[in-house]
């Protein structure tokens, strides 16, 4: 790998914000503060200048998500984040709570966004009508809207409102382990395509080898403050990370060997029963 390259990098996961407005009961952040309150993540925003000195680093064209633990509507410069990343595609995932108040940062400027509806969720009415007034806000003008269905959710309502449905399977709190009622999708060439090409920058500047949650920081290469992504990218300890990868070996990577994700979104329900062939 040429030292100076980015070759692989096709997604980054940037935290905005660690700050949230919601309190899910299946959210590792509930966990952590009743049970570990000495791991609990001190919430704040990304400095704005750092973020601008990230987007000086991404390469045109990569998928750019904004979010990571916290909610990114919270961020107090929500559109110019997003333009600063207007060479790549934008997205981000979010609870929906400020789709209306932030409707004029988000319309016509970010690409996608998934909007997360959580299984029992008593605010799930509320989120309901607010999604339609934000899509009748915003026409046909991008961002191409998600519904993110996580748990047991039924879809009808979603699907009658010509969104894409994305289901996904509850897992523990604490990590992507112990999914419910599945295996999590396995690539065929054994490797996690997240290590592979999908790291995550949280708002203090800490570059990981993924987005999975993380309170112990064992995924942790590097601070953006004190080194290049491109640095970062082609560590000593990323290379030795991947080579265990290839040889099948993540058990020897701290936090690999407790996570059962492939990097593959793995769904639950029957897409495939609605398919209908020509
Ligand atoms: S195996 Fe899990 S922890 Fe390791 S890189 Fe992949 S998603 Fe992240």
């Amino acid at each position: 790998m040429a030292k100076n390259s980015l070759a692989g990098l096709s997604a980054i996961n940037i935290e905005l914000t660690s700050r949230c407005n919601k309190k899910c009961w299946m959210c590792g952040r509930r966990k952590i503060e009743r049970d570990y309150p000495d791991l609990t993540i001190k919430y704040g925003d990304m400095d704005y200048k750092l973020l601008e000195s990230i987007a000086k680093q991404i390469p045109p064209g990569i998928v750019v998500q904004l979010h990571n633990n916290g909610e990114p509507t919270l961020y107090p410069y929500l559109g110019d984040a997003i333009r600063l990343f207007k060479n790549q595609i934008t997205q981000f995932d979010t609870n929906g709570k400020l789709l209306l108040e932030k409707s004029d940062e988000i319309i016509d400027n970010l690409d996608t966004i998934a909007v997360s509806v959580i299984e029992n969720d008593p605010d799930a009415e509320e989120q309901f009508v607010i999604l339609k007034r934000f899509l009748d806000l915003k026409g046909e003008s991008k961002p191409t809207v998600v519904a993110r269905l996580n748990g047991d959710v039924d879809s009808k309502r979603y699907e009658d409102l010509g969104l894409i449905i994305a289901r996904r399977l509850l897992h523990s709190p604490m990590g992507s382990f112990n999914y419910r009622r599945s295996f999590p999708t396995i690539p065929e060439i054994g490797i996690c395509l997240d290590f592979l090409n999908h790291p995550a920058i949280n708002k203090d500047g800490d570059f990981s080898i993924c987005v999975r949650f993380d309170p112990k920081r064992y995924g942790v290469l590097g601070n953006i403050r004190n080194q290049s992504i491109v640095e970062l990218w082609n560590s000593e300890k990323r290379k030795k990370w991947l080579k265990f990868h290839k040889k099948g070996q993540r058990s020897q990577i701290p936090l690999c060997s407790y996570c059962h994700y492939w990097g593959v979104p793995t769904g639950c329900g029957s897409d495939s029963e609605s398919i209908k062939l020509p």
